[in-house]
């Protein structure tokens, strides 16, 4: 079949069986919250970048033990978020391709930021939070420019265009909120800025910005800009830029080779900074905080390193949940963009003892890990890697608050940017030009909105759902399946 058959049948049957999902959750009463009718004025999105199941798990086990929960799973929603990218080679998405899929609804290749596969910006939920007036922030423990802050702010083809990000976020996308490291892209060759070039801790970290002194551009533009803890606690203004390292906040390498995770500022610090700031806007806010630790140190196959990481973003979503009980009108997702390194967590006694169940592990870097102490027991656990790469594994997502009903379930990624505008603005979301001058053609945002649009999950409708609405939407499914059957055998 040619493919923009296949798209049409599937983008219908799928807006399809929304609408009658959506329509028997309302029907049943519905999961909505009481006087909200599902709607949300804020939203704070938590991406443990690469955090699958088991490094939930991990991060649970040697942190709160067997029988305690976390605060990111401790959330009333669940569901599976599943992250293949639309690419032409790979298989396994890396986290461009995931964060565009968050941010912007759509399928792209690896690589692209805010684009779709054939290259067209596409508007990101933050872009529309901020035509709708609403402040938006991005903090990280990553580069600021990296690919998952990247995909909610700005649009180019190549995620290694962190020096164009951060003009974007500036010019173009504006977010009030910027926190995190690489501050490397933010100045040129030669300008070594706050944190000198070529520390002994990693030599190879020097400014290599290729859009001139861009805090300076930043400060023109009203940003209060911060370089540590302290700068960070002392700023007042609502538009706010903090660059603390040079690049990650932290070093990863593999264990025993000079691995540090002690970031300057914690993650749950930025988080509450930033919603502290945010959440003086009357219309609302949405902000992004993403973890990087557990990805990168997954990568360095380090599993002491990826619970410090996960107990760092779980204090940041403890805040994130502090501030929505406060203000219920927020809904909170814990969201990945993919799995890293297909851990398994074993029990030390099984290796020990039984010859007939042999582990696989093998030797170098993607051996076992550990032991480490399952807390608050005697038990102990041990680590074992697959791969020092991402896998095709579903992530889980959790949420609470408004909208969050719309998480349960197994769904593509894309589905989590539906949500969140289903949350943000019912079925009509406030159109937002995705202007990337690295990519865009003259046509390339009204291309972008009209195909964002078409993705638009239609509004949950509330309690009060005339009955003739179902019955339309009983008799148009029927249709729509009669339509896309005769779409896939003919063209098939
Ligand atoms: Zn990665």
């Amino acid at each position: 079949m040619h493919v923009s058959g296949m798209l049409r049948a599937v983008s219908f049957t799928a807006v399809l069986s929304a609408l009658i999902a959506a329509l028997a959750l309302a029907g049943a009463g519905g999961a909505q919250e009481a006087g909200s009718g599902g709607r949300a004025q804020n939203v704070i999105i938590f991406i443990g970048d690469g955090m699958g199941t088991s490094q939930r798990d991990l991060i649970r086990y040697a942190t709160v033990g067997s029988e305690g929960q976390l605060a990111m799973d401790a959330m009333p929603y669940a569901g599976r978020s599943q992250t293949s990218p639309l690419d032409p080679e790979y298989f396994v998405t890396d986290s461009a391709a995931g964060g565009t899929a968050i941010a912007s609804g759509v399928k792209t290749f690896n690589g692209a930021v805010g684009i779709d596969a054939e290259k067209n910006p596409v508007p990101t939920v933050l872009e529309r939070a901020e035509s709708a007036g609403k402040s938006t922030g991005l903090v990280t423990n990553s580069q600021v420019t990296d690919a998952t802050p990247a995909s909610f702010g700005a649009h180019v083809e190549n995620r290694d265009l962190q020096s164009k990000i951060a003009l974007q976020y500036l010019e173009e996308s504006r977010p009030e909120v910027i926190l995190g490291g690489g501050e490397d892209y933010w100045y040129p060759e030669g300008d070594p800025g706050a944190h000198p070039d070529e520390p002994e801790e990693d030599p190879e970290e020097k400014s290599a910005g290729t859009e001139g002194n861009l805090v300076r551009r930043a400060e023109d533009l009203g940003y209060e800009y911060a370089t540590d803890a302290a700068e960070l606690r002392a700023a007042s203004g609502n538009k706010l830029l903090g660059l603390f390292a040079n690049e990650e906040m932290f070093q990863q390498n593999p264990e025993g080779e000079g691995a540090v995770y002690d970031p300057q500022v914690d993650l749950s610090e930025m988080t509450q900074k930033a919603i502290d700031a945010l959440s003086e806007d009357p219309e609302g806010f949405l902000l992004m905080v993403e973890e990087e630790g557990i990805d990168e140190m997954a990568h360095q196959s380090n599993a002491e390193l990826v619970i410090e990481a996960g107990r760092q973003l779980d204090a940041a979503v403890e805040v994130g949940k502090s501030y929505a009980e406060g203000d219920p009108e927020t809904l909170v997702i814990v969201a990945a963009d993919h799995e890293t390194g297909s851990l398994a967590i074993e029990d030390t006694n099984e290796l020990q003892s039984d010859p007939d169940y042999p582990n696989e592990s093998g030797e170098g870097r993607t051996s076992e890990d550990g032991p480490f102490d399952v807390a608050n027991s005697d038990k102990r656990f041990v680590v074992d890697w697959t791969t020092a790469n991402h896998t095709a594994e579903d992530v889980p997502v959790t949420a609470m608050g408004p909208g969050g009903e719309n998480l349960v379930g197994v769904y593509e990624n894309t589905h989590i940017h539906d949500a969140m505008l289903e949350a943000l603005f019912g079925s009509s979301p406030p159109s937002a030009s995705a202007t990337a001058s690295a990519t865009a053609s003259a046509t390339a945002s009204a291309t972008a909105s009209a195909s964002a649009g078409a993705q638009q999950v239609p509004d949950t409708g509330g309690p009060s759902v005339a009955a003739w609405i179902v019955a339309l939407a009983a008799a148009l499914g029927g249709m729509g399946l009669l339509v896309s059957r005769r779409v896939l055998r003919g063209d098939g």
